[in-house]
C-alpha cells in the first residue's frame, strides 16, 4: 500500500521535534549534532532567537498579500543583496529550482529582445545540480533525475566538468550562456578548477553570452564570502539564491544585472507567493546576522579549523577517507567505504551530515558553530572512522 506521503525519498527512521542552534532533539529526547543543516538551509541554526522573533512580529502582522501590490520587505531586502552584490535588481522566489528557472528564462528572454531568439540554449556541466522541475532537471543533466519524466526540456548543453576547451567547442550560433555552480553540491562539494570561472566571464564576454551562477548552496557565507565568486575574481550577469538566504524559511532570489534584465518586463514572470511578507521579514533578518561585524571572518576561520581537523581525519585512516575538500563551511569527506552506511553510523552516535552523489560525507553546519561544535562533530567522525578500521583489520 502506498504510505500517505509519497514516497519519493528513502527517508531515515528519525523524526525531529525541536531545534537549538546546531542540535536537533528526536522523539526521545536524543540529542544530535546538525552538520547537515537541512542540506545547507540552516545557516543561523535551529530556532534562532532573532529570527524567531521577526518571524513571530511579521505574523501577528501581515501573512500575504500579493505581487499586486508593493511589498516594502522586498524593496528593501532587494536593496540589500544588491549593496552586497553585483545586481540592479531581485526576484523572490520561493525555493532555489523557481530561483532557476527565473535565471533560465532571464537567459532566454534577454536574447530574445536583443532580436536573437534563436540564442536559447545555455552550456551547464557534468554532475551539475539545479533542481528537480523539468527545465532543471534537464540543465542538471543527471539520468537518474530525468528518466521516465517524458521529454527532456531542450535547451540545455552540458560539457565536462571544468573543460574549457569543450565550453568553446560547444558555444555556437544559439548558445545564450553558461551556467555553473561555483562549487557543485549535490555531486560532492566540486570545487571549479583555479581561474576556470574567470576564464567563463572573458569567453561570455567576448562571445555576448551571459553567465549564470547556481548559488543556491554555495551563497549566503556558506564559502566565507557572502557570495563565492567573490573568491574569483569576477562576477556573474544572473546569479540564483535560495538555501542559507532564509535560515529555513522557504524562499529563494534571482539576482540579475540591469543588462541581463533588459526582457523582464511587466507581465513576462510571476509568483502567488514570492517574495510574500513572512519571508521577507526573515530574509532581512538573516542578512542582519550575517552582516554584522566578524560574521563571515569567523565562518572563514571555523572553516579552516575544521578543513585541518578533517586533513588530520585523512592522515589518520586513509583507508576510509581519501579526500577533503571544499572551501569555507561547504566541505566534504570522500571515501573508499559506502558514504549511506558511513552517515547512518555517523548518525547513532548522534551527529548528522549529507551524503552527496560521488560517494561523499557532506559537512554543511549551521554558520554559527564553534571550536566545541568542531571538537564534537571531528570526535564522531573519528569514532565512525575508528569503527571502520576495526573492521578492517579483523578481515
Ligand atoms: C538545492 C539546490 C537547488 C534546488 O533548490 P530547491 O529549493 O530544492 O528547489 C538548486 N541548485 C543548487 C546548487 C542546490 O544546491
Amino acid at each position: 500500500m502506498i504510505p500517505p506521503v509519497l514516497p519519493t525519498y528513502n527517508r531515515a527512521d528519525v523524526a525531529f521535534v525541536r531545534g537549538e542552534g546546531p542540535y536537533l532533539f528526536d522523539e526521545t529526547g536524543k540529542r544530535y549534532l546538525d552538520f547537515g543543516a537541512g542540506i545547507a538551509v540552516n545557516a543561523l541554526g535551529h530556532a534562532h532567537p532573532y529570527l524567531v522573533s521577526a518571524l513571530k512580529a511579521q505574523s501577528e502582522m501581515l501573512w500575504h498579500t500579493s505581487n499586486l501590490y508593493r511589498v516594502p520587505g522586498q524593496e528593501s531586502l532587494a536593496r540589500r543583496l544588491i549593496e552586497l552584490s553585483f545586481a540592479d535588481s531581485v526576484f523572490f522566489t520561493n525555493s532555489g529550482a523557481e530561483a532557476m528557472e527565473c535565471a533560465i528564462k532571464t537567459a532566454r528572454r534577454y536574447h530574445y529582445v536583443n532580436g536573437a531568439p534563436e540564442r536559447y540554449r545555455l552550456i551547464t556541466f557534468e554532475g551539475a545540480f539545479h533542481g528537480r522541475t523539468l527545465a532543471t532537471i534537464a540543465a542538471g543533466g543527471s539520468p537518474k533525475y530525468l528518466e521516465g519524466f517524458g521529454p527532456k526540456v531542450d535547451g540545455f548543453d552540458q560539457v565536462p566538468f571544468g573543460d574549457f576547451e569543450a565550453v568553446k567547442r560547444a558555444a555556437g550560433p544559439h548558445t545564450a550562456g553558461i551556467l555553473i555552480e561555483p562549487i557543485q553540491g549535490e555531486y560532492g562539494v566540486r570545487v571549479t578548477p583555479p581561474g576556470f570561472l574567470k576564464r567563463l566571464r572573458e569567453f561570455c564576454d567576448a562571445s555576448g553570452l551571459l553567465l549564470l551562477l547556481d548559488e543556491v548552496q554555495t551563497g549566503m557565507g556558506r564559502t566565507g564570502r557572502m557570495f563565492a565568486y567573490e573568491d574569483e575574481g569576477m562576477t556573474p550577469d544572473i546569479m540564483a539564491l535560495a538555501k542559507g538566504i532564509g535560515g529555513g524559511f522557504p524562499f529563494g532570489a534571482c539576482l540579475v544585472t540591469e543588462k541581463a534584465a533588459k526582457g523582464m518586463v511587466a507581465g513576462t514572470h510571476g509568483s502567488t507567493y514570492g517574495g510574500n511578507p513572512l519571508a521577507m521579514a526573515v530574509g532581512n533578518a538573516v542578512l542582519d546576522l550575517m552582516t554584522a561585524p566578524g560574521f563571515l571572518e569567523q565562518v572563514r576561520r571555523t572553516g579552516s579549523h575544521f578543513q585541518q581537523h578533517l586533513a588530520m581525519l585523512l592522515s589518520e585512516y586513509p583507508h576510509v577517507v581519501s579526500e577533503v575538500r571544499g572551501r569555507g563551511l561547504m566541505l566534504g569527506l570522500k571515501l573508499h567505504v559506502p558514504a549511506p552506511a558511513f552517515i547512518a553510523a555517523l548518525r547513532e552516535r548522534g551527529m548528522l551530515a549529507v551524503g552527496a552523489t560521488e560517494n561523499l560525507v557532506r559537512l554543511v553546519p549551521p554558520l554559527i558553530v564553534g571550536e566545541e561544535h568542531l571538537r564534537e562533530a571531528v570526535e564522531a567522525l573519528a569514532a565512525t572512522c575508528a569503527g571502520y578500521e576495526a573492521e578492517r583489520k579483523a578481515v
